[in-house]
């Protein structure tokens, strides 16, 4: 009877399960070791392939190259592939005693043929820069570099169109999260330049036209759009709301409480709602398929830095030590983003979660950026946050963050959450 039962939901699911395939982060957060692999790189026949491993084992790793071939060694592992007409999945084992953990990444020789189809909703805001483009600055004391180049076709994983196109679509969905309360003195337009001396990808939120630079390694593998993603929500976030932009107040040395973790955020519910909405926006399975691997791995990245944070007793920080070059905030900001983002997929709507937790924060005031830039007022910071993400998940999150050890203010909570209150 039971087992009668069982099979009639079966069936059941199944057909429901396959017409609302629902992307989420959930499954991802869990613990899952201590070897993370990068993204290959090609150069020719010749591919490299990176990583890392907390745990330092001392037996060599297990490199199969999925042509039939295998090799030991440390990272990183090379490999030169005889036909380069195909795809391969490398499969790299560490060894740990008796145990071994194994991760598997794609080596794509056959470039996949990125389509896409324009929603005319959409309107076109982002220009990846064939060429430098003159910046200007829109905030006092903020000068942007000069030295940003374009970037080539031949240097592009995606086609220019496509990769526009996608991050077109970022561009409007994060407009939509932020409620539109964004400062458009450095108009809508977003130009992407490149930036090969430096290793990362950073904002020019305070420029006209809105910009942003990354090294030409963010273009030319997919898995760099979900960083795009998050230079575009230091963009639209820095500069609202639109009538005390949080840029040049939020983005100093204490920023990284509310502006990393926004970026954190940004980054991550654009590419839910694409994941959950495919037909919507238009994109094609290639370019789905590239932004998940890419939104995976910068979550599993998040969890991980959360689960840091957790294991060395949650050393909340919401200042830089003055001279360290090392980012003492970067555990906080990746834990308030992690709980954010984690209890919204589980809701299921990062996109009502994230207009509230926006809702609030673009009630920022120049009493409120006072407050937050006393040296001491930890707890302002941490409350502010704690007050958006519990009215962005409506929830009270303040037991959470107190088990994370985030100093709340209970006066301030309630005179944030009256601001929110119909
Ligand atoms: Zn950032």
């Amino acid at each position: 009877m039971i087992l009668a039962a069982l099979m009639i939901l079966g069936i059941l699911a199944t057909p429901l399960d396959a017409m609302q395939r629902r992307f989420t982060f959930a499954e991802l957060g869990k613990d899952t070791g201590t070897l993370s692999v990068g993204e290959p790189t090609i150069a020719g026949a010749r591919v490299t392939v990176n990583g890392v491993d907390a745990a330092r084992p001392g037996t060599p790793f297990t490199f199969d190259w999925g042509d039939g071939s295998a090799s030991r060694g440390f990272f990183p592992g090379q490999h030169v592939y005889a036909d380069t007409s195909r795809n391969y999945t490398v499969t790299v084992t560490a060894h740990y005693g008796d145990r071994t953990d194994a991760r598997s990444v794609q080596v794509s020789f056959v470039k996949p043929t990125f389509t896409y189809r324009r929603d005319p909703g959409i309107p076109k805001r982002v220009r990846v820069a064939v060429r430098p483009v003159p910046l200007a600055t829109t905030m006092p004391g903020y000068r942007p570099p000069t030295d940003l180049l374009g970037f080539d076709d031949s240097g592009l994983a995606v086609p220019r169109d496509a990769l526009e196109y996608a991050l077109d679509v970022g561009h409007a969905i994060q407009m939509d999260l932020c409620n539109g309360d964004v400062d458009t003195s450095g108009g809508l337009d977003q130009v992407v330049l490149n930036q090969p001396s430096f290793g990362g990808a950073f904002s020019l939120w305070f420029t006209r036209p809105v910009a942003m630079g990354a090294n030409p390694g963010y273009l030319s593998n997919i898995a760099g759009l979900s960083s795009l993603y998050h230079e575009m929500g230091h963009n639209i976030t820095l500069n609202s709301p639109a009538c005390y932009r949080f840029g040049g107040k939020t983005d100093g040395p204490m920023n990284t409480i509310v502006s990393e973790a926004l970026a954190q955020i940004m980054q991550h519910a654009t590419a839910w709602l694409i994941l959950n909405h495919p037909d919507r926006y238009g994109l094609g399975p290639a370019l789905a398929e590239g932004l998940e691997r890419s939104a995976t791995r910068a979550f599993e990245g998040m969890a991980r830095s959360h689960r840091d944070y957790v294991a060395q007793g949650c050393p909340f920080a919401t200042r830089q030590q003055p001279g360290s070059k090392q980012d003492r905030t970067f555990g906080t900001f990746m834990t308030v983003a992690f709980v954010f983002v984690e209890g919204a997929d589980r809701a299921g709507d990062l996109r009502g979660a994230t207009k509230r937790l926006m809702r609030l924060l673009q009630t920022f005031s120049a009493e409120d950026h006072r407050r937050y830039q006393i040296p001491e007022n930890d707890a302002f910071r941490a409350t502010f946050m704690v007050a958006a993400i519990s009215h962005g998940l409506q929830r009270d999150m303040r037991p959470r963050f107190r088990e994370l050890r985030f100093p709340i203010d209970d006066a301030v909570y309630a005179e944030m959450m009256a601001r929110v209150r119909q």
